[in-house]
């Protein structure tokens, strides 16, 4: 009897126990943590348990500060239940590697732009160009001045991010006019580019007169329509002025007997003429042009000194060559009495200016930047 009471016992307990309980509040299955993980199972309303993370044993509290994958084995009793919950997680917290194109874009492009995105595993991409969201896998083709910003996310939720800015700029030249700046610009003695690529600051020495100062007051502001960087007239004589912001032009209005102060080694009076004029663009770094002088003889007569000082600016621009056209201003002789730049001038300025002309460059690497712009 005492027997069979015992059985019936054992099969009400049985009956009303209830699962393990366990209550972990710290990790949830599937997620990535970008920092320190910590196990945390609350005791109190938990049944016992034991933990082990990667098949080793662990105490409650336990924390994960290595990156890795994680398997949380959690084993809990009830009286002679037993429950074992798997947990995988994964610690993370390397942010995605800075996003990339290959190849980069370039910083100036004709007609469209394409993006080839360097992709890396698990991580999400987006971008905005100039704030408005973009499909990379289409070509972009608006004309201007663009800033992309690449945006990575990962799937630990970290991020990373890089912005480009390029051009689209859909300027052709014809055939004839790139040719003839070709050959213009180039020669035995200049085989590469010489360009400014930072604004300038003219001084002014010697004894000018107040017609010469307005004369290239507005030949500044006519060339400063053309130019990318800012030419400024500066007050005063600048000898103060330290090396890093010697981007200059020194002009000397000084009779044309003392150019020979100033390093000119030429007879004064040839059978064209007299030298009126001078441009020294000694300076460069790899093309870059830094600092050039002006001579300006004070006997030249005032009304050829316009031609003479927009002739020589236009030299210390990098224009070292000269013009047979009457309508150049690099037309080496001042009975034209120019005072305004050919049509052939100024795309001269565009094309050597252009953002896409480096300094530095070969005729050839010139050529095959204008080459796609090219029309018949
Ligand atoms: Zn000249």
């Amino acid at each position: 009897m005492r027997y069979f009471m015992m059985l019936t016992l054992c099969l009400l307990l049985t009956g009303c126990i209830s699962e393990p309980e366990i209550k972990i509040d710290s990790i949830v299955n599937g997620d990535i943590y970008s920092s320190d993980v910590t196990i945390h199972i609350d005791e109190n309303q938990s049944d016992p348990f034991t933990l082990l993370l990667n098949n080793h044993p662990i105490k409650n509290h336990h924390v994960i500060t290595e990156n890795g994958q994680y398997e949380l084995t959690i084993t809990s009793r009830h009286f002679w239940k037993e429950k074992v919950e798997t947990i995988t997680f994964e610690r993370d917290d390397k942010p995605p590697v800075v996003p990339a194109f290959y190849p980069e874009i370039p910083s100036m492009n004709f007609k469209e732009v394409s993006f080839q995105l360097i992709e890396e595993k698990d991580v999400t991409y987006s971008a905005t160009i100039n704030g408005n969201p973009v499909d990379l896998n289409q070509k972009f083709t608006e004309e201007g001045t663009h800033t992309l910003v690449l945006k990575a996310t990962k799937d630990n939720g970290l991020t990373s991010s890089r912005a480009y800015t390029f051009i689209i700029d859909n300027q052709t030249y014809s055939k004839e006019t790139i040719s003839k700046f070709l050959s213009f610009y180039f020669s035995d003695d200049i085989q590469n580019v010489y360009k400014w690529t930072e604004p300038i600051e003219i001084y002014i020495h010697g004894k000018p007169t107040a017609k010469d100062r307005s004369i290239i007051l507005s030949q500044v502001a006519s060339l400063n329509e053309l130019l990318p960087i800012d030419l400024k007239v500066m007050e005063g004589k600048g000898e103060n002025r330290t090396a890093l912001s010697n981007f200059r032009i020194d002009m000397h209005f000084v009779p044309n007997n003392r150019f020979k102060d100033f390093g000119f080694e030429g007879d004064l009076v040839t059978h064209k003429g007299e030298v009126v004029g001078l441009a020294i663009p000694t300076f460069h770094s790899v093309g870059k042009l830094y600092k050039s002088e002006i001579l300006i003889g004070t006997n030249t007569p005032q009304s050829e000194r316009e031609t003479t000082i927009f002739h020589e600016f236009f030299h210390v621009l990098g224009f070292y060559a000269h013009s047979d056209e009457r309508s150049s201003i690099l037309y080496p002789y001042t009975d034209t009495m120019l005072t305004k730049l050919s049509d052939f001038d100024r795309k001269a300025i565009e094309i050597l200016y252009r953002d896409d002309i480096h300094p530095n460059m070969t005729k050839k690497d010139v050529e095959n930047v204008l080459k796609v712009r090219t029309i018949e």
